[in-house]
């Protein structure tokens, strides 16, 4: 028995063992998460994770879309790429718009307090199945989205536990937390946030505005 590191829960089960490690299932939650045992060490772990982020040109295109749908045509916006940094040349594209965007990249340096604002919206591109601790990662994501802002995740979801040893996402061992829709169901329950399956493993969780949430009480006062 292992503790989910998204959940806490004990009630996990072993659920997939091959030869290079064993993959635990929690009942509560439904992540799919590595025995902590078979994580890859730091300096292996690092230089997959870079190898992985210079291949990525897809980010450029899902943040650029994702900025666009947050604009609401005057606002400047402050973002956050978080776990992946964006070339330059994107970059500058951004701040062209007159948006700001702050960079987190574990693989280049760790997390820093300047870091700790909020933010209109946060891009989790391919980063939330390498989260060893996705407890303190969420908290953390929830803490830092403004009321109203959006967090848009890209993770493979696992959509067939009966079909996960064929499944090619388990074979990369920086992968270690894999996600069902429930499990984001459980996340945005737990947090009061709105949440949306949009196409090709694209989530996307917003935080209620200040507004919601005194219509919200209204809603119950007056129901009361
Ligand atoms: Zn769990």
């Amino acid at each position: 028995m292992r503790r989910c590191p998204l959940c806490h829960s004990d009630k996990t089960t072993r659920f997939y063992t091959d030869k290079k490690r064993c993959l635990y299932h929690c009942q509560l939650c439904q992540l799919v998460f590595a025995d902590a045992n078979s994580h890859l060490p730091p300096t292996a772990e690092q230089q997959k994770y870079r190898l992985a982020t210079s291949k990525h040109k897809p980010l450029a295109r899902f943040m650029l879309d994702l900025i666009t749908q947050c604009e609401d045509g005057q606002t400047p916006l402050l973002g956050l790429s978080f776990g992946r940094t964006i070339d330059t040349h994107t970059l500058q594209k951004i701040t062209a718009k007159g948006h700001r965007l702050n960079q987190y990249d574990p693989s280049i340096a760790p997390w820093s307090r300047q870091l700790k604002q909020e933010y209109d919206f946060i891009c989790c591109y391919r980063v939330f199945e390498h989260f060893r601790f996705p407890y303190r990662e969420w908290a953390l994501l929830c803490e830092l989205i403004k009321p109203g802002g959006w967090i848009a995740i890209c993770t493979p979801l696992l959509s067939e536990l009966s079909a996960f040893d064929k499944w090619h996402h388990k074979n990369n061992l920086t992968h270690v937390s894999f996600y069902q829709r429930q499990t984001f169901e459980y996340l945005a329950n737990k947090v009061g946030f709105k949440l949306l399956f949009a196409a090709n493993d694209l989530i996307l969780v917003q935080k209620p505005s200040e507004s919601d949430i005194t219509r919200d009480q209204t809603s119950v006062v007056a129901g009361a």
